[in-house]
């Protein structure tokens, strides 16, 4: 046994040895910002074999569709001590370089970075925003590798803002631990307006790219509030220092959540509109919960990620949807929206997912599962065949929620789910959790059975007992549109260069029962010319249910007249008012859940 044991340590030891040799280091210049071009160079040492491999990430995560990062770099050359090295590719994202057991190699390339999103990278004149997973290469099987980033800003560039740890004393230079975190560490490089506020005893950095009209003292108090109350509900902030880095466009949206930071997109004008600046902030609690939901609490999947590969969970449900779930509470609790408004803005979210087909098809656990072909691969049909496990599952987490506070009389909420498998999971187990071990501290916490609640709505498409739930908090719901005769036809429609074009055909509706298509040009709605938005016309709107309409439409250049009966518009219009009369026991549940 001792020996054995010995041996082990002595193999461990040397693979650990011949690991820790290896050094990485990196350096991204501009040359042609202009034309969207960072030049990387990469620097090994301490290798020892016949060849290495070297990778790029197919995926960036947060983002689950396989974005095939590989195909925006070129020029690729292998050297050693100033001599080329012959190298291939061997795989799509793979480089081989036979450095024939020579200790040092340089690698060269460089990256075309012009697609505008949080989640990809992006380089003009004005700026560089390095999304890491697209811009950095990894040795194969040596993931777990610290390296050092060396940033050169263009000409003129002043400014770099990072998650990553500072070198002290030399400019731009930074650690990753591993790959890990260097390929959750984006880099925004250029001159951004860079202020910062201290909350939770950790530092925020926030880098805002674009110009806008936000007012910086506003922010830094208001995202201070938001970062206090989401560090609140698990009793500790993971950082050391965080960093917001903003993109202000035109129009934009977005965030991608990370390790020490994210980044999002706002719309440079829209800080001095109240509707808009209290979306910027749910964006930045959405972004800011995640911190917790999903970069440390997390599905078993989704870490240690395969760079390589879709990585399958069937709890995105819990780690998109209960975030954006969270985003209302933590509004609520900083106090950027009051008790009714948090329980309609529920309200408007039940009436989405019920409005939309196909929440009776797909489950949240499917929708989940699916996210890297279906929610991220959105077609024509996708409103009637999926549902969004962010809709899905931010009503799953109030259901949830409420659920708990009824079985406690409003002891326990979800907040306490979140903070126990923080604990048990990320701190205590230090790995993922599956589905079943988060249904088993739901009912731990709760001391009841969630098995019909998972078969309900977890696995299953039934419909959202919303009067119910909302009843037992004290809340009273009711459909506005409940009995409604409105007719429709069910599709909808946009002009495209003087045509009135078919987008969209609505499951279970006139349009889809009477084979309208997608594509289909409408030349004439009951031989009237024909408006863009069709189902507004009054022609279809002074109608009744049952009503035959004749529709002549151009489909492949053929003119087809076709006939469709008109049926009542089926969507619901949810209202919620927090009842005045509601009984004691119901006020426990409702505190036990919004705390008022
Ligand atoms: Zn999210």
């Amino acid at each position: 046994m001792k020996a054995t044991i010995a041996g082990v340590l002595i193999l461990l030891a040397a693979s650990m040895t011949s690991r820790s040799q290896v050094k990485i280091g990196f350096e991204v210049s501009f040359t042609e910002p202009q034309a969207h071009y960072a030049e990387v160079q990469m620097d090994l040492s301490g290798l020892d074999k016949d060849y290495i491999d070297l990778k790029m990430p197919v995926w960036t995560p947060g983002s689950y569709l396989v974005r095939e990062f590989a195909r925006n770099i070129e020029s690729f050359k292998a050297s050693s001590d100033g001599k080329a090295l012959r190298f291939e590719k061997v795989r799509k994202n793979t480089w081989r370089i036979y450095n024939n057991k020579a200790g040092q190699v340089r690698v060269n390339y460089r990256v075309y970075a012009f697609e505008i999103s949080v989640r990809t990278a992006f380089i003009d004149e004005s700026h560089a925003f390095l999304s890491s997973s697209g811009i950095f290469l990894y040795p194969d099987g040596m993931l777990n590798l610290p390296s050092t980033v060396q940033i050169r800003p263009y000409n003129g560039w002043k400014s770099v803002s990072t998650g990553l740890e500072p070198v002290p004393g030399k400019a731009f230079t930074y650690t990753a631990a591993n790959f890990d975190i260097l390929f959750d560490s984006p880099i925004e490089v250029g001159n951004q307006d860079i202020f910062e506020f201290t909350a939770s005893g950790v530092k925020h950095e926030v880098a805002m790219y674009g110009g806008g009209n936000y007012d910086k003292e506003r922010l830094k108090k208001d995202m201070a509030r938001i970062v206090e109350q989401a560090t609140a509900i698990y009793g500790e902030n993971p950082n050391k220092h965080y960093t917001f880095i903003v993109h202000n466009f035109q129009q934009g949206g977005g965030g991608l959540e990370h390790l020490n930071s994210t980044v999002l997109g706002s719309t440079r004008d829209g800080y001095s509109d109240e509707k808009k600046y209290k979306e910027f902030l749910a964006l930045v609690a959405h972004e800011y919960y995640h911190l917790w939901n999903v970069k440390r609490l997390r599905p078993m999947a989704l870490g240690p990620f395969d760079y390589d590969n879709e990585n399958y969970t069937t709890n995105l449900w819990v780690a998109e949807g209960f975030t954006s779930y969270y985003e209302n509470k933590l509004l609520l609790r900083s106090g950027f929206s009051s008790t009714q408004q948090t329980v309609q803005n529920l309200a408007d979210a039940i009436s989405v997912v019920m409005n939309t087909p196909g929440s009776k098809v797909q489950s949240a656990a499917e929708a989940s599962y699916d996210a890297w072909i279906k929610a991220y691969r959105p077609n024509e049909n996708s409103s009637n065949s999926t549902i969004s496990y962010y809709n899905k599952g931010e009503i799953i987490g109030m259901l949830m929620d409420i659920e708990i506070a009824k079985a406690t009389k409003g002891k326990r909420n979800l907040d306490d789910v979140m903070n126990a498998m923080y604990d048990a999971y990320y701190k205590k187990q230090q790995r993922g959790y599956t589905d079943a071990e988060f249904k088993a501290m739901v009912e731990k916490i709760s001391g009841i059975s969630f098995s019909p609640f998972w078969d309900k709505y977890v696995n299953g498409t039934d419909e959202i007992e919303y009067e119910k739930y909302f009843g037992y908090a004290g809340v009273t719901a009711k459909d506005l549109y409940k009995g409604n005769q409105t007719p429709y036809l069910g599709a909808a429609s946009k002009r495209v260069e003087g045509s009135v074009v078919i987008t969209k055909v609505i499951r279970g509706t006139a349009a889809w029962d009477g084979g309208l298509n997608v594509n289909d040009e409408v030349l004439s709605v009951e031989g009237l010319p024909v408006e863009a938005s069709i189902d507004k016309m009054y022609v279809i709107t002074s109608r009744k249910p049952g009503d035959l309409i004749t529709i002549m439409v151009r489909r492949d250049g053929l003119i087809k007249t076709i006939g469709l009966r008109l049926k009542a518009n089926p969507n619901v219009k949810i209202e919620a008012t927090i009842d005045p009369a509601a009984s004691p026991e119901q006020v426990a549940v409702r505190k036990g859940w919004l705390g008022q």
